[in-house]
């Protein structure tokens, strides 16, 4: 992408409303636009990175065996009727009227509507185990919209559904998303500390939150420091073996919510090993057995010819505000640091000189070959000084950049930087094109 042809509407002034630094920085780079409170759009930069982010779920979700599909936004209210929340809900729900005068609602969460979809088409065990997920965007009328995407109004939520005859079963599927879970904040660079969690309006008895530890978070937390240096669980994971035993090593650590916090257990962590912090929930399971299933009817035959409701989870990851979450565990004074996993471009390609022939021509070729090669580029032509060039791309930025001046061109070198370390060393141009054409 040429940097001239793109839409990077970068701003110097850091935004007066903007509290946190991930707020900031999305509205300096040009990654978002407020249209009213909590509501954004997604301009291009910042597009580019929450497709990214939704790509990495929707790999680990289908690694996991989950299957993808797409809800609407907008749902009758009949259906939460029937489970009984569309009067225990509250303000949040976004409530509205077609014109027909039939009532309506922009889903805050999806267990009614897939229960919905399950019970009309799945009668038998034998068609268990399921888990359905999509990736769409929910609303939720927060009392205090704030921080930019971290609590909008409007969201991107990825929201799987699991169904199984047995508790076991249903246990076992809490597993598999528990293990894709890590592996998917994993990938995107995030250390997420799985803790026990309040079950909320959504109920059941069994809950994880996935918490980043960030100043920032909205949520106190306490959790043993050795969780902050286990590794996921791998993406060569067999999801078809029993991970009871990942899952509760895992869980064998003291890792709570303020909510589910147990001050005496905690204490007895030996003190270097006590971690009270802040923190931000990027993702939440929950096991809730029949809670949707019965009032809903949702029942399948098991193997002995009886009809029984069937058992279910549900699994939410905040697409939109892993954005905000990533940016706040990675940034430094000037700017954004993104983790190659989730960065809007790979390598930003800076001419130091356009206009000037040998500039332009081993920027035309290294443009080529880095796209020819996979990598996405953002190919800095414009005319503006090169001061405001590299402090743009550290704004922005993208894991590599590579700078090519006039001088370094007559010796037939460019200088190649990594963003996150600093550290920047020339490379010559023929090794360069070699090692892209062998990539
Ligand atoms: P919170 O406690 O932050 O209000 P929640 O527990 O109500 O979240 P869930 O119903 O568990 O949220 O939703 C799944 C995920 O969606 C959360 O883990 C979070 O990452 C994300 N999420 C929830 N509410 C918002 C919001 N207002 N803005 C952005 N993301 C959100
Ligand atoms: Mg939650």
């Amino acid at each position: 992408m040429r940097l001239s042809k793109f839409f990077l509407p970068v701003s110097k002034e850091a935004p007066a409303d903007a509290a946190i630094v991930s707020h900031q920085l999305m509205l300096r780079t040009g990654m978002i636009r407020q249209n009213g409170a909590g509501i954004y759009s997604w301009l291009p930069l910042g597009f580019r990175v929450l497709k990214r982010i939704e790509q990495i779920v929707r790999e680990e979700m289908n690694r996991s065996g989950a299957i993808e599909m797409l809800m609407p936004t907008l749902q009758q209210a009949d259906l939460w009727r029937e489970s009984g929340r569309y009067d225990d809900y509250g303000k949040e729900m976004l409530r509205i009227k077609d014109r027909h005068d039939r009532d309506m609602l922009y889903g805050p969460t999806n267990e009614e509507l897939v229960t919905d979809v399950f019970r009309t088409y799945v009668k038998s065990y034998k068609q268990l185990p399921l888990n359905l997920y999509h990736q769409q965007w929910k609303f939720r009328d927060e009392v205090r919209p704030r921080f930019g995407v971290m609590r909008g109004r409007e969201f991107l939520m990825k929201d799987a559904y699991s169904f199984d005859l047995t508790e076991e079963g249903a246990r076992a599927a809490y597993r598999k998303m528990f293990c894709a879970y890590l592996n998917a904040f994993d990938r995107m660079g995030l250390t997420a500390i799985p803790m026990r969690a309040d079950t909320g309006p959504i109920g059941g008895d069994l809950s994880h939150e996935f918490i980043i530890l960030a100043e920032t978070g909205e949520s106190a937390v306490f959790c043993d420091k050795a969780l902050l240096d286990l590794p996921a669980p791998g993406l060569d994971l067999d999801f078809g073996a029993d991970l009871t035993p990942f899952v509760d090593e895992r869980t064998s650590y003291y890792a709570a919510t303020e909510e589910m916090h147990d001050e005496a257990a905690f204490n007895a962590l030996p003190e270097d090993r006590r971690v009270s912090a802040r923190g931000i929930e990027v993702g939440h399971i929950f096991y809730f057995g029949t809670k949707y299933s019965k009032p809903m009817n949702a029942v399948v035959q098991g193997p002995d010819g009886q009809m029984v409701p069937v058992q279910m989870g549900s699994y939410g990851i905040g697409v939109s505000r892993l954005l905000g979450a990533i940016i706040e565990a990675c940034h430094d004074e000037n700017g954004i640091v993104w983790p190659e996993a989730v960065a809007p471009f790979d390598v930003g390609l800076i001419n130091m000189r356009p206009g000037d022939e040998a500039c332009d021509a081993a920027c035309e070729t290294l443009y080529a070959a880095m796209t020819a090669a996979g990598r996405e580029v953002l190919y800095d032509e414009t005319d503006d000084r090169a001061g405001a060039k590299f402090a743009r791309m550290d704004l922005i930025g993208l894991p590599w950049q590579t700078t090519v001046g006039p001088r370094g061109v007559a010796e037939g070198k460019v200088e190649v930087k990594n963003r996150k370390t600093g550290e920047k060393h020339d490379v010559k141009i023929e090794d360069m094109l070699a090692q892209l054409k062998g990539s």
